[in-house]
């Protein structure tokens, strides 16, 4: 694929090199998906305050950490899944649900009888069947489907002692902080055998552990303000994502958010050479992925009063951008949303910028329930891999990344030179 590298006047071909480096790398199986396992978030926080040392950016936190704990279920050692003769593969043909518990087990399947849906004396066989040690299959959508019947139902079909649903499209994959009593898979409906029977066997072994309390960390510094230092433009973007699942599979998160990552990087290097007049933040989140819980304890524990940020920009999913970019708060934001516009119009860095209104999508949204006016902007554009272990680096094109640095390094400047 070609990737329409056009230099241009003030992002060089060598800063592209960089940021390919840096998504590279923190994409690779060495950081092990910048989770829960083999200490991948660590492994990422660590290269991103070596970044942040080599620029001799100021710390916001001790050793440039921010360190606190989450309760967190993962996935560290066998995840097996065998149907019949079939052994399918973790990560590609099927995934642990984020709240599976642990187990081993071997026997046949249970199929969800669709007719509870429609017929009263079915939902009543359903329901007085036990399914204690037994592996249930069903459809994703029916598995949606069942929470409009009464809450027996979801109940009843949480006694089993492992439930399989299978997705048609795509596997997508997650974080909890909660453990199931139950086995959980999420598996692809195209890769799950056709003739199976009622004696089929299915063997399953799936170790999930529960860390209650996983000491993780923000990433934090600070360029200090020529004029105003006590005003603050803040930069954003997490770090983490979903770590390993099993022995193989690795969630590589290029797109999420290793991109934004990037960005955050480049925009510090940026401001280390070309001195702002307002303090410029860059806070690089971890555990956004288990519930924004990063940016949620920033706001909880601010390293700078909030009320002294002008303006946060939050970077998530920048590594497509041929369709242009959304701008979560867009429409919250009139002024500065206008002027993202314009700057876009003069200097033709983007095919489209879009706006939106509030989303609880990423870490920009604790600042802006707590008030600071924020802006989220993120890219759309394929591949558009998602929580899966597709989102890789050597497919992710970076079409709009020179655009979108452009856009906020002008953006941010115009902030600094109004008042
Ligand atoms: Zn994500």
């Amino acid at each position: 694929m070609l990737l329409g590298l056009v230099p241009s006047r003030n992002a060089t071909a060598q800063d592209m090199q960089r940021v390919r480096q840096t998504v590279a790398y923190l994409a690779s199986p060495k950081l092990h998906g910048r989770g829960y396992v083999q200490r991948g978030d660590r492994k990422a926080a660590n290269y991103i305050r070596r970044r942040f040392e080599a620029l001799k950016l100021e710390p916001l936190a001790p050793d440039y950490f921010q360190s606190f704990q989450l309760p967190v279920n993962t996935f560290p050692g066998k995840l097996q899944l065998t149907v019949g003769k079939h052994p399918l593969r973790a990560g590609v043909d099927f995934i642990a649900e984020p709240s599976s518990g642990p187990g081993r087990l071997r026997g046949p399947i249970v199929s969800l009888d669709t007719l509870i849906f429609t017929n009263e004396q079915a939902g009543y066989r359903f329901l007085t069947d036990s399914l204690r040690g037994r592996i249930l299959v069903l459809r994703q959508r029916d598995a949606e489907r069942i929470r409009t019947l009464p809450a027996a139902f979801e109940r009843h079909l949480a006694s089993a002692a492992a439930r399989i649903v299978l997705v048609p499209d795509k596997l997508t994959a997650s974080v909890t902080g909660q453990q199931a009593a139950q086995i959980r898979l999420q598996v692809l409906a195209s890769r799950w055998p056709q003739q199976i029977t009622p004696r089929t066997t299915v063997s399953l072994d799936v170790a999930a552990q529960l860390e209650a309390s996983y000491t993780t960390q923000n990433v934090v510094a600070m360029v200090r303000g020529s004029v105003q230092p006590d005003s603050f433009l803040v930069v954003t973007a997490h770090y983490d994502h979903l770590g390993r699942m099993g022995k193989r599979a690795y969630f590589p998160g290029a797109n999420d958010n290793a991109s934004g990552t990037a960005m955050l990087l480049e925009l510090a290097a940026y401001y280390a050479e070309h001195r702002p007049r307002y303090s410029v933040a860059f806070l690089a989140f971890g555990a956004e992925e288990a519930g924004l819980v990063g940016s949620r304890y920033f706001v909880q524990q601010p390293l700078k009063p909030l009320s002294s940020i002008r303006f946060l920009l939050n970077f998530d999913l920048e590594g497509t951008g041929q369709a242009g970019a959304t701008v979560v708060n867009g429409r919250l934001h009139e002024s500065e949303y206008q002027s993202l516009v314009r700057l876009n119009q003069q200097g033709k860095y983007l095919p489209d910028i879009a706006p939106r209104g509030r989303a609880a999508n990423s870490d920009h949204y604790p600042f802006s329930e707590a008030g600071v006016p924020s802006f989220f902007v993120y890219l759309r554009g394929t591949p558009t891999h998602y929580h899966d272990v597709y989102d890789r680096a050597a497919t992710l094109p970076l079409t709009g990344f020179q655009g979108i640095f452009r856009l906020a390094t002008e953006f941010l400047n115009q902030l600094q030179e109004q008042r």
